[in-house]
């Protein structure tokens, strides 16, 4: 199966492009969404969160606090890294697991950390969401809680725009308005469809 690593900065409209290919029929597997998931009441990744970085961070409905414990492992990298441990092999053997089940004429892997993770090395093609800096942190700050420092401090612990770029196969342009974007996951699309049919014809033949 084709498969497309969808990546970009925070704010950037991963998931905004995610929800228009999955509308088209693509296999979308959000690893934000995994993320969620694993640390959900009950969870062991949840448990070993608690043991790790505190009791605190699990509210009286059994729920991870995320704020705190964003708070927490971006003032430090090694807790950073510990969470890391934690979360990431445990996401990847999941994706990798819906990745097999899926029946679908492509897949789009979500991953915001794709070059930093190394998982590009997972996906047949990169697909870019590309927005101007001043642009993706008023869209950070409209859509959460974070404070202009924070929204900082997560920039710079991702890659930087011009090595995503340099890195991408395929870019949408998102700093116009939502429709221009939508256009551009259209054609996007539509080049999957046509790599994705290249490659049955190849494979069946
Ligand atoms: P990501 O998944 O990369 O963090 P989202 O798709 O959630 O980004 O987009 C971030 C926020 O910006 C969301 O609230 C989304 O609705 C909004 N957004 C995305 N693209 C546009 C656009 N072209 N114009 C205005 N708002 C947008």
């Amino acid at each position: 199966m084709l498969v497309i690593g969808l990546t970009g900065g925070i704010g950037s409209g991963k998931s905004t492009v995610a929800d228009a290919l999955a509308a088209r029929g693509a296999g979308v597997i959000d690893t934000d969404v995994i993320a969620r998931e694993l640390t959900e009441p009950g969870q062991p990744a949840l448990a070993e969160i608690a043991a790790t970085f505190g009791t605190a961070l699990i509210g009286p409905n059994g729920r991870l606090d995320r704020d705190a414990l964003r708070t927490q492992v971006f003032s430090d990298p090694d807790a950073r890294a510990r969470l890391e441990g934690i979360l990431h092999p445990r996401i990847k053997d999941r994706m990798l697991e819906r990745l097999a089940a899926l029946d679908a004429p492509y897949a789009v892997l979500v991953i915001p950390l794709l070059f930093e993770t190394n998982q590009h090395t997972l996906v047949d093609r990169v697909l870019v969401v590309d927005i101007a800096e001043t642009a993706q942190r008023e869209r950070v700050r409209r859509r959460s809680g974070l404070t202009h420092s924070e929204i900082d401090r997560i920039v710079a612990s991702q890659i930087s725009r011009a090595d995503r770029l340099a890195r991408a196969d395929d870019i949408l342009d998102n700093s116009g308005d939502l429709p221009a974007l939508l256009a551009q996951a259209e054609r996007v699309h539509r080049i999957y469809i046509a790599l994705a049919g290249d490659l049955n014809d190849h494979e069946a033949g």
